[in-house]
């Protein structure tokens, strides 16, 4: 079968590899539709030290059942489905408390232990299988992995009744915080980035106000619209520093922040203004796919209007190298790779 496989550092080539075989509780999936994630850009670069070549990366996608293998039941030959890229081991410590995210012994499909989904086939436990409803498409499938994340970012933060929320980074995860946050009920969500095109969609998703930081002062507006006491919940969701520390500079005493952006290396942050004012901070491992797919479903998360790019596998290597994904050129949003 066909593969992206990863050599190395900004070396991805498409090669002939055998097609995996299904294990006991495994089935083995005809590719139809696979994410592009920035996940998948580090790997590209070789910005992440542990990933090692040669590994057929992608992990946000799904297809149509070919084969299952010895013990799975509940999944059928010819189901349309998507996996949950990680593959936790079911029996440890914090498995056994429903955490997968936080598993002692996972691994990653496509990221780290186990082949990947950008190849005609892939592999993957019944387990982390989920039935797609027909309502829903393959490109759209493709943002179910991105919403999942969010969905259980979400779940991290306490968010009182009516509150005011602050959004930085109008990347996927960003605009699906909107849309959960003013489905939970908030007074008003601010959308704070630099990419022009991305924030415009932020109304879109839900956001009242989206702030450009290389036009306006975000700090001061959230400030002075929030009475100068701040928002009730911050979501960093970008990966910067400079959106990190904006963010607690509005965080209102006793906030909630939630570190959902992948800054990749420690970065300093002001210890003193967490204890003094009392701030929450949450992290976020894990995802509901289960809430996820109900909300694309459903049409209540809005994805179609993400998916900005679509390729075939033949074209991913020329994508990532192109620059494309990486500087976001050509008012990229979200590619998808359609089989
Ligand atoms: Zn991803
Ligand atoms: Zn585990």
């Amino acid at each position: 079968m066909k593969a992206a496989v990863w050599e190395g550092p900004n070396d991805l080539q498409i090669k002939n590899v055998p097609c995996p075989v299904p294990s006991e509780n495994e089935v083995l999936i005809e590719t139809r539709a696979v994410g592009i994630c920035g996940t998948d850009l580090e790997i590209f670069k070789g910005r992440f030290k542990h990933i090692v070549p040669p590994l057929i990366i992608g992990h946000e996608g799904g297809g149509t059942v070919q084969e299952i293998g010895r013990g799975v039941s509940r999944i059928k030959k010819g189901d349309r489905v998507i996996a949950e890229c990680i593959l936790y081991c079911g029996a440890c410590y914090y498995c056994r408390q429903g955490d997968f995210g936080l598993c002692d012994d996972s691994k990653v499909i496509g990221i780290s232990g186990a082949q990947g989904e950008y190849a005609e086939y892939f592999t993957v436990p019944e387990k982390n299988c989920y039935i797609l409803p027909e309502k829903i498409s393959w490109p759209e499938a493709c943002l179910i992995d991105s919403l999942a994340d969010t969905v259980h970012g979400f779940k991290k933060v306490n968010m009182p009744l009516y509150s005011t929320v602050a959004v930085f980074g109008p990347g996927p995860g960003g605009l699906f915080f909107c849309s959960l946050a003013k489905m939970r009920g908030a007074s008003k969500v601010y959308l704070v980035g630099t990419r022009e095109k991305r924030l415009r969609l932020g109304p879109r998703f839900g956001a009242d106000l989206a702030i450009n930081i290389n036009k306006d002062n975000a700090a001061e507006i959230i400030k002075e619209d929030t009475g100068g006491r701040g928002v009730d919940v911050v979501i960093e969701a970008s990966g910067s520093e400079r959106a990190l520390k904006d963010g607690m500079s509005i965080l209102k005493k006793g906030g909630t922040l939630q570190i959902y952006g992948v800054f990749g290396a420690a970065v300093p942050v002001d210890l003193e203004m967490i204890q003094l004012y009392e701030f929450n901070v949450v992290g976020s491992a894990g995802s509901d796919y289960a809430t996820s797919i109900k909300l694309v479903d459903e049409g209540a998360v809005n994805v179609k209007d993400l998916v900005s790019h679509k390729f075939r596998l033949e074209d991913l290597p020329g994508a990532f190298s192109s620059g494309l994904i990486e500087k976001r050129e050509d008012n990229y949003m979200k590619g998808v790779v359609l089989f």
